[in-house]
């Protein structure tokens, strides 16, 4: 029989991360057994438990430099790339990125506190949201963070504020362009149907009410169509729109001067993904912006973007423990992790599909069986993979899942009271925490018995 070649026999990429499953600095090493970082994840299981999110800190930057340069290389006019933080949000990685002269997109006063906290300048920082709450936006507002305006709510409050302290404040707006991706429903968001955004059909009566506005400047607009998107038609035709809108506007008096298309470029999770590079993505966008100012005369405007899982989502890894096994003859074999939901929600809320391998025989040499990778959770969704090929594996072998960097960590949570794993960094043969294994008595902390149940001893 012919052996199917491991995706770890894949040639790397090394100018668009987002082209690979694995982070660039992995390697299989002497003894057979999977690095990164130059750290052999075994010893730093030993060291720090299981499980473990691991980030690589190499092809962090990687992803940040391909869109610095593609940016550079295709749009003449400014242009600040804008790390979406929801994606993986902790002080590393707000301290990481704006070190990489990026922005930060945040979406609540905790998001907003981890960046200002990581160091990104609050010019740079811009502040989305479908329902902010007051607090969170005299928050932003106080700390001179630009809030993209999502509905007439937020207008209404923005009003009222820079009425009240008498004061200039610089918007932006969100709109849904009509643009239908074939991505998960759940994270399609360029559509008229969604919750996020004012309809484009709306903008000519908000132009006029924020002209009506005492304080208000409109200086920029922003669209975002969707997440792990792999085509490149969307946002050929985004541009196009944004770019009317901007003339639109012009007739309302608005000079606008920020065009941000948002995020979405795909990863590859699995072999038969195949996203667009992040240089082509970026021409994309680039060229269909400059094509649409070159038709009307207009200045170019300094182009953002937001990407999120394009930068971080393939320098993550999470490695897990094998515990228990579970053989249900002819039908299949469970094998359970000491992770799961809680740590990964994405295969139980989007059937996502990642790639694994044994970290002690990663390239599955030997005889192959066919498993179902499940979590520890109460919830008989709470399966990793449905069927993966593995090597013969036994309790106490540890599990390299691939891809995890975004949409995992920030997305955790403590379901059956189950402790956030630690987050590691590594770099040149370092290892490095970023984020603490919480113990079960952390969990405890916000917990409160009311007087009258406390118990008399
Ligand atoms: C989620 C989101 C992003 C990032 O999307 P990715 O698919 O992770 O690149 C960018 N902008 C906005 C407004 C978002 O909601």
């Amino acid at each position: 029989m012919e052996e199917k070649q491991s995706f770890l026999k894949q040639k790397i990429d090394l100018e668009s991360p987002n082209k690979n499953i694995v982070p660039i600095t992995t390697s299989i090493k002497g003894d057979g057994k999977l690095s990164v970082g130059g750290c052999s994840i075994e010893e730093l299981v030993k060291k720090y438990d299981s499980p473990l999110y691991i980030l690589d800190e190499f092809t962090l930057r990687k992803s940040c430099e391909a869109y610095k340069k593609a940016l550079e290389k295709y749009y003449p006019g400014e242009s600040l790339p804008i790390y979406a933080s929801k994606a993986n949000s902790s002080i590393f990685m707000s301290s990481l990125i704006s070190s990489e002269g990026f922005g930060l997109d945040a979406v609540s006063e905790g998001e907003l506190l981890t960046a200002l906290k990581g160091g990104v300048p609050n010019e740079k920082i811009v502040f989305h949201g479908n329902n902010k709450s007051d607090k969170e936006i005299e928050f932003a507002v106080r700390n001179n963070i630009k809030v993209i305006v999502d509905n007439d709510h937020d207008l209404e409050r923005l009003e009222e504020l820079s009425n009240s302290l008498n004061r200039d404040l610089e918007i932006m707006i969100r709109f849904t362009p009509g643009i239908e991706c074939h991505t998960h429903e759940y994270i399609r968001t360029g559509s008229f149907d969604s919750k996020f955004g004012f309809g484009i059909e709306y903008l000519n009566i908000l132009f006029a009410n924020i002209r009506d506005t005492k304080h208000l400047k409109l200086t920029g607009i922003h669209a975002h169509i969707g997440s792990q998107i792999f085509e490149l038609d969307p946002h050929n035709d985004l541009g196009e729109i944004m770019v009317n809108v901007i003339l639109e506007a012009k007739k309302f008096g608005h000079n606008i001067n920020e065009l941000n298309v948002g995020g979405g470029l795909g990863i590859k999770y699995t072999e038969s993904d195949d996203p667009p590079s992040i240089d082509e993505w970026v021409k994309t966008i680039s060229n269909s912006v400059v094509k649409a100012c070159e038709k009307n005369n207009l200045d170019f405007p300094t182009l953002m973007c937001e990407p999120g899982r394009s930068i971080v989502s393939t320098a993550g890894i999470t490695i897990y423990k094998i515990g228990a096994f579970k053989e249900i003859p002819g039908i299949r074999t469970y094998l359970s992790v000491d992770g799961g939901m809680s740590d990964n929600p994405r295969p139980i809320t989007y059937q996502s599909n990642y790639s694994a391998c044994l970290v002690n025989n990663p390239l599955n040499n030997n005889s192959h069986n066919k498993y179902t990778i499940a979590g520890k959770h109460c919830e008989s969704g709470d399966v990793l993979f449905k069927e993966i090929d593995l090597a013969e594996c036994k309790t106490g072998d540890l599990i390299c899942v691939f891809g995890t960097g975004a949409y995992n960590n920030s997305m955790s949570s403590n379901y059956n009271r189950i402790p956030r794993p630690a987050a590691l960094l590594v770099c040149d043969g370092e290892a490095e925490i970023i984020q603490k294994r919480e113990s079960p008595s952390d969990l405890l902390k916000y917990d409160v018995l009311p007087n009258r149940f406390i118990r008399q001893n």
